[in-house]
């Protein structure tokens, strides 16, 4: 069994979609469970009509038309991606699903305001309708697939922090098993909605930003899948974002360290979510892309494997993450004794939002990405420290776990990042780093002028 996840970029258009379905029927040989997101930027505009349908009768034209946006663009592309015998089922299932959706704006253009658990019913018809629309297309594929939909509702039991639940694991294994290995052992697809949950009462929640790719990993730890893919729109996990350095190589392999440090350095990819369950369950993650499947490529269809590294790889920094919008943030002891524990325990609190640039025990010097958090952070370090803020800042990590194995490459990763003022960071990470901490301004040039220096090779050729 293996778990395919599809982002929202996978499956933005009906060529997407119809993509997609092709690429589920390569690999039904594995028997594949599929998770999906939210079709292209739907849960940012549902989470927008939320927010104007609060702002009450001035701003309620501007929900509508949102609303409307939302239903056409799914109705369309839908209809072009699924065969006409299936239409009659996807119109009822979207009259269903967008009715709901209207009721919901209509209670929060009522009520006046947004509560996370309003936010959390709204976001969640992107998964729904996304995974609704997948099912269908896989099913009505000529020769097709038997893909039943299975409502992630039903089985991603989580606590009831909305906007950023927590999956009840106890709760979520068995009911996952249930639901799926009968459909997997009868030779059906399964498909459910990413991100999306419910509490043990039945109330609508999210795991939190890009959560899909934290569901497709508490699928495939709850199977014991043998692998979970996470498709997307790049090669692989890169050695720098591709949006910000154009050369960035592919990275052939990452610890479950590694790829936890990148992401809570700010690497998009995979979500930092993601990591816990299927390192703890050892289940690899494996990222891909959708895209560029008809290049056929052995390189492109290996992508990044996420689990047990090549021991025989020479030493080398694996991937420059970045994260702008940083507060820097300076500690220093206002009493005695146990300081660096203290700090510890915070960023523990905190994670990921909180990074360790340096700390011993006279002074711990952290980045903060959450401003709206700023407040309870600088009230749990006061209790035993005095707190400096500083403001706009990028925090550039270079992640790999040979810097602690190999004191060449610390050397070599220090003097190349020397500029900058680069700490090593051993403790109180995943992963080893060094970072810098540099104005936000000069990020971009900082981060293509280390790459080039660490990343010397030829364009295009992947690194170990
Ligand atoms: P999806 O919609 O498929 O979930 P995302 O847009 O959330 O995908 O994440 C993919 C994006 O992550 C890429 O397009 C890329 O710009 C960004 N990204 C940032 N850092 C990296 C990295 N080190 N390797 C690969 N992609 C990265
Ligand atoms: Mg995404």
């Amino acid at each position: 069994m293996i778990v395919m996840k599809f982002g929202g970029s996978s499956v933005d258009t009906a060529e997407s979609i119809e993509r997609v379905v092709g690429i589920v029927r390569g690999q039904r040989h594995r028997q594949p469970v599929v998770v999906v997101s939210a079709m292209a930027k739907t849960t940012r505009k549902l989470l927008e009509a939320a927010d104007t349908a609060a702002a009450g009768d001035l701003d309620l034209p501007r929900a509508w038309a949102l609303f409307e946006e939302l239903r056409d663009y799914h109705w369309r592309e839908s209809h072009a991606a699924i065969l006409p015998a299936g239409h009659a089922v996807l119109d009822a299932m979207l009259e269903r699903c967008f009715g709901e959706l209207r009721g919901v704006l209509e209670e929060i253009a009522s009520e006046g305001r947004v509560t996370p658990r309003l936010a959390d019913h709204v976001a969640s018809f992107g998964e729904l309708v996304s995974s609704a629309i997948l099912s269908l297309a896989l099913d009505t594929f000529e020769n097709g697939l038997e893909a039943p939909w299975i409502d992630c509702r039903q089985v991603v039991i989580t606590n009831d922090e909305f906007t950023r639940a927590k999956p009840v694991y106890e709760e979520t294994e068995p009911r996952l098993r249930e639901a799926i290995l009968p459909h997997v052992q009868a030779g059906r697809v399964p498909v459910l909605g990413g991100y999306v949950g419910a509490t043990l009462d039945g109330v609508t929640t999210t795991l939190g930003k890009e959560g899909s790719d934290f569901s497709a990993a508490i699928v495939g730890a709850a199977i014991q899948a043998e692998e979970v893919q996470i498709w997307t729109d790049v090669d692989g996990i890169m050695t720098a974002d591709p949006r910000v350095v154009r050369m960035a190589r592919r990275v052939r392999t990452l610890s479950f360290d590694e790829a936890l440090e990148l992401a809570c350095s700010g690497a998009k990819k995979p979500h930092y979510g993601t990591l816990g369950p299927a390192g703890r369950a050892d289940v690899p993650i494996r990222i891909l892309n959708s895209w560029h499947l008809h290049l056929a490529s052995e390189s492109i269809a290996e992508g990044t494997l996420i689990g047990r590294r090549n021991a025989a790889a020479p030493p080398g920094i694996k991937s420059i993450a970045c994260k702008p919008g940083i507060h820097q943030i300076v500690v220093r002891p206002s009493g005695t004794g146990g300081f660096l524990d203290r700090v510890w325990e915070v960023c523990e609190r905190f994670r990921p939002a909180l990074l360790t640039l340096d700390a011993d025990e006279q002074r711990a010097e952290l980045s903060l990405d959450r401003p709206d958090r700023l407040a309870e952070i600088r009230e749990a370090f006061e209790r035993f420290a005095s707190v400096e803020v500083g403001r706009g800042r990028t925090v550039i990590s270079m992640v790999s776990e040979d810097l602690a194995s190999s004191p060449g490459l610390a050397d070599m990763a220090l003097e190349m990042a020397r500029p900058w003022e680069p700490r090593l960071v051993l403790r109180g990470v995943s992963a080893p780093c060094v970072r810098c901490l540099v104005d936000e301004r000069e990020a971009e040039d900082v981060i293509a002028e280390l790459h080039a220096r660490v990343f010397p090779g030829p364009e295009g050729e992947p690194i170990e």
